[in-house]
């Protein structure tokens, strides 16, 4: 069984709304076990729809449209369809009588006259209500061929498919052949390269399991996708490439599928019972961000000073002035005693301390702007990490975040 998506809509092929309705329906039919060859973008143009219609026709089996179904001039999907199946709209009673609910529960008593016009459907169709809006999700049957129809906003699209469309497509016997299952394997502290190079053998396996590599800032992610009979399968398949994954990336794995790096930070420092503070400079705040968006980070977070000018970081993290003049606030010797001193202020197991240059401007020759120093206090002692990240402003302070993350990982 094949099928593809088609979405319709100007506004897509401008760039103004990015195509979420595809990416939803794919995810979907990945699940439902349904291959899925081609995604189609075309405009509000009904020669060019007709035209993409009838090569759909010509190689898929089921045919998805998304958007173009609405009352105005512009929405010419069921039109087009009606030309590519050479069929005509009739009107259908069921629909009008749910339109009309519909404005009735939006407290417009009188329906506009453009809205009846959603009540017409293609000779023969079939129609799924819209909980959510005025035009339902429609189904032709085309000799062995199916098509549908969707709305174009996702909070109409996504109920229609779900409560019409799926219930459909299993009880007619489409998909469920297969499964598709995937699992993303989170490291951290290793660049593209060095990760491609561990792994590189594992990523031509295929075709039943995949292995791909995404990248995030200081963020590497692999994500493994197996195609199997069976979920038993699908599981073993996964085990096996994950198994020989965690044996070569050990420790610089943090996490699976959700987890992020500060939840997993946040569970090492939960397990051990330490505690934590952090004083930065240039992050601004969001590393401590980081660590609070994770539900029960008041068991081991206890502050966080946002101290930007070389007075707050003398004064309320006892940084000497005299330090600061001689090394720059951007350096080691600071950076470590902003971890010292928020330590002691806080009383805590750990303390970090960040300042680099975020830019774009601020930077020097030999304090050039991405420059970070990362440094980190304990009862074992201190340590500090020099980095150069590269990026906008923002992206340098995401990549310092990160990185702080990262080291704080290694030393619970
Ligand atoms: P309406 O009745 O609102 O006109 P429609 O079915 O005619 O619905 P469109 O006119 O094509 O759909 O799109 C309406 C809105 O739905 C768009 O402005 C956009 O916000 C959203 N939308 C349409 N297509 C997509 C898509 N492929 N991905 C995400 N959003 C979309
Ligand atoms: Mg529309």
């Amino acid at each position: 069984m094949r099928a593809e998506i088609i979405s319709v809509g100007t506004e897509i092929l401008l760039g103004h709304i990015v195509n979420t309705n595809t990416a939803y329906l794919s995810k979907k039919l990945a699940g439902l076990g349904i291959d899925l060859f081609y995604h189609t973008t075309v405009g509000d143009n009904p020669p060019r729809l007709i035209a993409t219609l009838k090569a759909a026709l010509s190689r898929s089996d089921i045919i998805i449209t998304t958007g173009g179904l609405g009352p105005t001039v512009d929405d010419i999907t069921l039109s087009s369809l009606c030309g590519a199946v050479d069929r005509g709209l009739v009107f259908e009673k069921g629909i009008e009588k749910d339109i009309a609910q519909y404005f009735k529960n939006q407290g417009l008593r009188k329906m506009p006259d453009d809205a009846k016009r959603q009540a017409l459907i293609p000779r023969g169709a079939l129609w799924f209500k819209n909980p959510v809006g005025t035009a339902p999700g429609i189904l032709i049957k085309h000799g062995r061929k199916i098509l549908i129809a969707l709305p174009g906003p996702p909070r109409e699209l996504v109920p229609v498919f779900e409560t019409g469309i799926v219930p459909y497509l299993s009880k007619k016997g489409y998909g469920g052949e297969w499964i598709i299952k995937t699992k993303t394997i989170r490291t951290a502290g290793l660049v593209e390269a060095e990760v491609n190079k561990i792994v590189k053998d594992l990523l031509s396996m295929g075709p039943a399991t995949t292995l791909g590599i995404y990248v995030h800032l200081g963020q590497v992610d692999l994500k493994i996708t197996t195609k199997a009979q069976d979920e038993k399968t699908a599981d073993r398949n996964i085990a096996k490439i994950e198994r020989e994954i965690r044996k070569r990336l050990k420790t610089y794995i943090f996490g699976v599928d959700h987890e992020t790096l500060e939840s997993a930070a946040g569970y090492a420092l939960a397990a051990k019972r330490k505690t934590l503070a952090i004083a930065e400079s240039c992050t601004g705040g969001l590393l401590a961000n980081r660590i609070t968006n994770i539900s029960g980070s008041s068991k081991y977070f206890l502050m966080g000073v946002v101290a930007y000018s070389n007075k707050a970081k003398t004064s309320f993290l006892g940084v000497p002035g005299k330090l600061i003049k001689k090394h720059g606030a951007v350096s080691k010797e600071v950076a470590l005693d902003m971890a010292t001193g928020i330590k002691n202020l806080a009383h805590s197991d750990i303390g970090i301390g960040v300042t680099g240059i975020a830019g774009p401007s601020g930077g020097t020759g030999k304090k050039p702007v991405g420059l970070v120093y990362i440094a980190l206090a304990d009862a074992r002692g201190t340590m500090v990490r020099e980095c150069h990240f590269i990026g906008n402003r923002q992206d340098i302070k995401h990549q310092a975040s990160t990185a702080a993350l990262v080291l704080l990982r290694s030393i619970i």
